[in-house]
């Protein structure tokens, strides 16, 4: 067994983390208040190979693996998380496109996420079907040689940027397993009918995008299915098994900020005539963060490593996850209170990290369903 990176991983880590130092850093309380980030610094992440290296290299990616994408996202994330997630989920729909798109699907789109030119999207959310997706009623009918999809999402990230968006649809909903009866369908957002309105107030990641999406008699060729009719559902946690290692790496990118920025206020500031870096209770609680730290970065990696050898265990995704959302939450709360009053100022990165935590707990599966998959791996 070896947990050294490789001398090409450490390559990528170090220039991910050079780039985010000098693009992330000065904009993101700006960005964070304008709830915007800017086009650009995509755009300079693409031109220098950071977006979709999992791609492989006949659709102009580095053809590395996820593990090498969750390298760059810890360090994007560790410099300011709303502009990382904002820059890196302009790939967020090519692992399933990768995974059950059509040669002509991928000929198309992966070049243009690879290169900058377009970002993608997936629409699985719906007003009325979050955890349950199975519950999702956005409805595509075959009409001669066309989908008809009527319907809408909410929460899409890239919902107004997008220039593809994958949508799981109810394509049979007679089927008698609720296991059967979904789709995805690729829709370039400038068909008619397709409507991304933004949504304003999010509590974190505020540089990233996310819509609420209106879909009104949408009309795109059969050829749009990705994948195979009445397979989405199982496409899908085929996806999610891919994309939750990001996550993974988001949250350990963020606790690890948290970190940082705990070392640094606790060894300047000063009470009782000492800094608060002398006190036993706080270099308890830095202790514990570094640990914690450690511990979900290892799960992480070793998810990563599994899937890109062919080996994925859907029951380790799911712990990663879920651990590593609970230590950047614990992390970033732990920062914040060792802050006091300053830790509540928005000027502070710690107040930014610990409102960004929360997503992590929340979307690509909430922490209770990242429990169920590991409590059915166990119990049946
Ligand atoms: C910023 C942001 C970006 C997002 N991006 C996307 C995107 O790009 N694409 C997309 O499709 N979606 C996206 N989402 C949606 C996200 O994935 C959902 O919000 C999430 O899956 C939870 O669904 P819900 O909000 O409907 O909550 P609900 O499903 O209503 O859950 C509410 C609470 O009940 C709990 N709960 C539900 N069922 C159970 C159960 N069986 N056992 C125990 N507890 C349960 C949940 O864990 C949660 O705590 C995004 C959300 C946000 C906020």
């Amino acid at each position: 067994m070896n947990f050294e990176l490789t001398k090409e991983q450490k390559g990528i880590q170090k220039a991910a983390r050079e780039f985010a130092g000098k693009e992330f850093t000065d904009k993101a309380v700006g960005f964070d208040r304008e709830e915007r980030f800017d086009l650009s610094i995509w755009k300079k992440a693409c031109d220098l190979g950071f977006v979709g290296v999992f791609i492989d290299e006949q659709y102009g990616g580095a053809g590395y693996g996820f593990f090498e994408h969750c390298l760059i996202a810890e360090e994007f994330w560790a410099a300011d998380p709303g502009i990382g997630a904002a820059v890196l989920s302009a790939s967020f729909g090519s692992e399933l496109l990768i995974l059950f798109g059509t040669e002509e699907q991928k000929k198309l789109v992966l070049p243009q996420i690879v290169s900058g030119e377009a970002m993608i999207g997936t629409a699985i959310t719906e007003p009325d079907a979050g955890s349950d997706v199975t519950a999702a009623i956005t409805a595509a009918v075959e009409e001669g040689s066309e989908w008809v999809i009527n319907g809408s999402k909410m929460f899409i990230t890239n919902g107004t940027l997008a220039k593809y968006m994958l949508v799981f649809c109810l394509t049979d909903p007679e089927n008698p397993s609720r296991h059967g009866r979904h789709s995805f369908i690729m829709v370039p957002s400038n068909t008619m009918g397709f409507k991304a309105t933004k949504l304003h107030g999010k509590m974190g990641i505020r540089a990233s995008d996310t819509a609420e999406i209106s879909l009104k008699d949408i009309r795109v060729p059969l050829q749009n299915l990705v994948g195979k009719k009445g397979e989405g559902f199982h496409e899908l946690m085929a996806f999610f098994n891919r994309t939750r290692l990001h996550i993974c790496a988001q949250a350990v990118g963020l606790a690890r900020a948290a970190l940082e920025e705990a070392v640094r206020h606790t060894k300047s500031r000063r009470q009782f005539g000492q800094t608060l870096a002398s006190f036993q209770a706080i270099q308890f609680k830095i202790a514990e963060m570094a640990t914690w730290i450690r511990a979900a970065r290892n799960l992480y990696y070793e998810a990563a490593w599994r899937t890109d050898e062919g080996k994925l265990d859907h029951a380790l995704v799911a712990m990663a996850k879920w651990f590593s959302a609970q230590i950047a939450v614990r992390c970033a709360d732990e920062a914040l209170q060792m802050h006091g009053g300053y830790g509540y100022i928005d000027e502070y990165k710690v107040q930014r990290l610990y409102r960004d935590a929360k997503i992590l707990e929340i979307y690509e599966g909430t922490k209770e369903m990242e429990k169920v998959i590991i409590a059915r791996s166990l119990l049946g």
